[in-house]
């Protein structure tokens, strides 16, 4: 399963548009496929769906990242894997075109779950990572987004809910999750966060039970949306919680995490869902949410 972002999403009137988003998504859960179906592992396929995602400018992550105050782009990303829980996660880094292979690097290549800002940078030049030059980031649509935000003196999500700011609603965080034959499950989460966010905000994507999470005995989880309510209510730890410990399977566990989210925080946004027998749920309190799925090898399926 993959994501693109969640909320309402009225800039995307034309049928372009939509098709741009829908196509992308849908060319990167078949190569999820074809990931999986020679045989790689569930933490290959989301590694590479999400380095797609973010190669790709129309999502909020990597390349085409939204700015923050400074006018900046700060991302975060995390990686996890179902088999033994380990985790690797960056957070406010910048001049990185994947994050996403980073937070694999801090997972695989040292003792720690999380590295942020200059140190991450450090850390990347250690493993060899080049360092992109800053007007790789930078798209008009996202100064055009940040100018228009600052104007406003707020803060919002990439594809923004409030009514007045639906010109605004544009592109997407990304995540993807994925289950292998051998019954392994991954996840992985990257974002530019939220637009013009203060300079060293970290939201819930790189934060492991927050925005990210994988255990083989309950699920993989990805969620997008407002990071603040996604932490407060530690959304992807509690759906596992709700497998784990009630027995429940992915549309259950969904139901009831969204149910929580609501309940809780009042939160905004989405996750997508596969469980340990590799059942595949989506559940979101904005208006939409860019996703597409692959469930027991079928046919590709993507929305909004
Ligand atoms: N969850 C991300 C954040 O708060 C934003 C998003 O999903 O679009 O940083």
């Amino acid at each position: 399963m993959v994501h693109g972002g969640a909320g309402a999403m009225d800039n995307i009137k034309d049928n372009k548009t939509a098709v741009r988003y829908l196509e992308s998504i849908r060319r990167v859960l078949e190569h999820g496929r074809e990931i999986l179906t020679l045989g790689g592992s569930a933490l290959q396929a989301v590694e590479t769906c999400a380095s797609l995602l973010e190669d790709d400018p129309i999502f909020n992550a990597g390349c085409g990242s939204v700015l923050n105050e400074e006018g900046k782009v700060e991302m975060d990303a995390a990686i996890m894997d179902g088999r033994n829980l380990s985790a690797g996660a960056v957070a406010a880094v910048d001049n990185i075109s994947n994050p996403i292979q980073l937070a694999r690097f801090v997972m695989t290549e040292s003792e720690h779950v999380m590295l942020i800002s200059e140190g991450a940078i450090r850390f990347a030049e250690h493993c060899g990572m080049d360092r992109a030059p800053e007007n790789y980031f930078y798209t008009p649509d996202r100064i055009e987004q940040f100018n228009k935000a600052r104007l406003k003196h707020k803060v919002m999500l990439d594809h923004d809910d409030t009514e007045n700011d639906s010109e605004d609603q544009k592109y997407g965080t990304i995540g993807a999750i994925a289950r292998d034959s051998d019954g392994n499950l991954a996840a992985a989460t990257s974002t530019g966060g939220i637009v013009n966010k203060r300079m060293g905000r970290v939201g819930d994507s790189p934060i492991i039970g927050a925005g990210v999470y994988a255990d083989n005995e309950t699920c993989a989880v990805s969620a997008t949306g407002y990071g603040e309510d996604f932490m407060r209510s530690v959304i992807a730890k509690t759906i596992s919680d709700f497998i784990y410990m009630k027995g429940m399977n992915a549309e259950q566990a969904t139901q009831a995490g969204i149910q929580y989210l609501t309940d809780k925080v009042n939160g905004r946004g989405g996750v997508i869902v596969i469980d340990k027998l590799g059942n595949c749920a989506s559940g979101f309190t904005t208006k939409k949410m860019i996703h597409g799925w692959i469930e027991q090898g079928g046919h590709a399926v993507v929305r909004f």
